[in-house]
């Protein structure tokens, strides 16, 4: 079964006496164990179907079905609990608590969780942060992770509660190459043990590294396909390592 099943989803914005359609009536199945990319032009509702599959915000019309649950139907209450439930977030600037530690930000969404089914909040947080590897980091706090580091915080804070997918932004939008194909390698490697992973990015150099890829213009998908290549993030990165080797300096993780 599909974990997301949109349907004739528009989303139509009202501004003055104008109606943007920032999405036209769009069908998309995404199957547990997907790694989705999601490109298109600014402009093409990229942000719109991301805020749409993130139960941020409703369509003006149609059916969003999300593990089996029909979410444009929801009440307030219940669209926000599907959201901290069901759907783990990962910025392109990271968003992390800049005074609290690794174990904390990672800790936090397990305090928000109203099902009372998370409970030892500090023992999952500690294996989500090994699972991605920063088990030496625990009590570290952002300003003294790099940006690679930051980022995999985040990528532990969505995994945290295991919902049924993670939604990413342009995760690696503010990361320099090393550290954009570390956090590919481990995108990859959570893929792998069947984490489904949706990420919105710009860069055809990046997506490269999912499975499929749709393509937004104009509020439509006007492509959707499988990535024919068995691309690996990690043996681009040892590719790049070699190459910079004289160039590198801080230690790595
Ligand atoms: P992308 O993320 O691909 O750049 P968006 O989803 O942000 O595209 O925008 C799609 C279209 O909807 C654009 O024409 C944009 O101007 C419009 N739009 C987005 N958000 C709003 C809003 N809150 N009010 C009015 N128009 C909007
Ligand atoms: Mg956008």
């Amino acid at each position: 079964m599909a974990i997301i099943e949109l349907r004739g989803i528009k989303r139509y914005y009202v501004v003055g006496d104008i109606i943007v359609k920032a999405l036209r009536g769009l069908d998309l199945d995404v199957e547990k164990g997907e790694f989705l990319a999601i490109m298109g032009p600014s402009g093409s509702g990229k942000s719109t179907l991301m805020n749409t599959l993130g139960c941020l915000d409703k369509p003006t019309e149609g059916s969003y079905i999300l593990d089996g649950v029909e979410t444009t139907k929801a009440s307030p209450d219940e669209f926000a609990d599907i959201r901290n439930e069901k759907i783990g977030f990962v910025f392109q600037g990271f968003n992390l608590l800049s005074r609290t530690s690794a174990i904390e930000n990672v800790e936090l969404p397990l305090f928000y969780d109203r099902s009372g089914k998370k409970n030892n909040p500090r023992e999952r947080a500690i294996a989500t942060l090994k699972e991605v590897g920063l088990g030496a980091r625990l009590d570290h706090k952002p300003n003294q992770l790099s940006g690679g580091q930051q980022q995999r915080v985040a990528i532990a804070r969505a995994m945290v509660n295991d919902p049924a997918f993670i939604l990413a932004d342009e995760p690696t939008g503010n990361l320099d190459t090393e550290m954009t194909l570390e956090i590919m390698t481990l995108f990859q490697e959570l893929n792998n043990r069947g984490k489904t992973v949706i990420m919105v990015t710009h860069e055809p150099d990046i997506a490269v590294y999912c499975r499929r890829i749709i393509t937004m213009r104009d509020g439509a998908m006007v492509s959707d396909e499988q990535v024919a290549e068995d691309r690996h993030a990690s043996d681009d990165l040892e590719i790049w390592r070699k190459k910079n080797e004289h160039l590198s300096q801080g230690e790595r993780t």
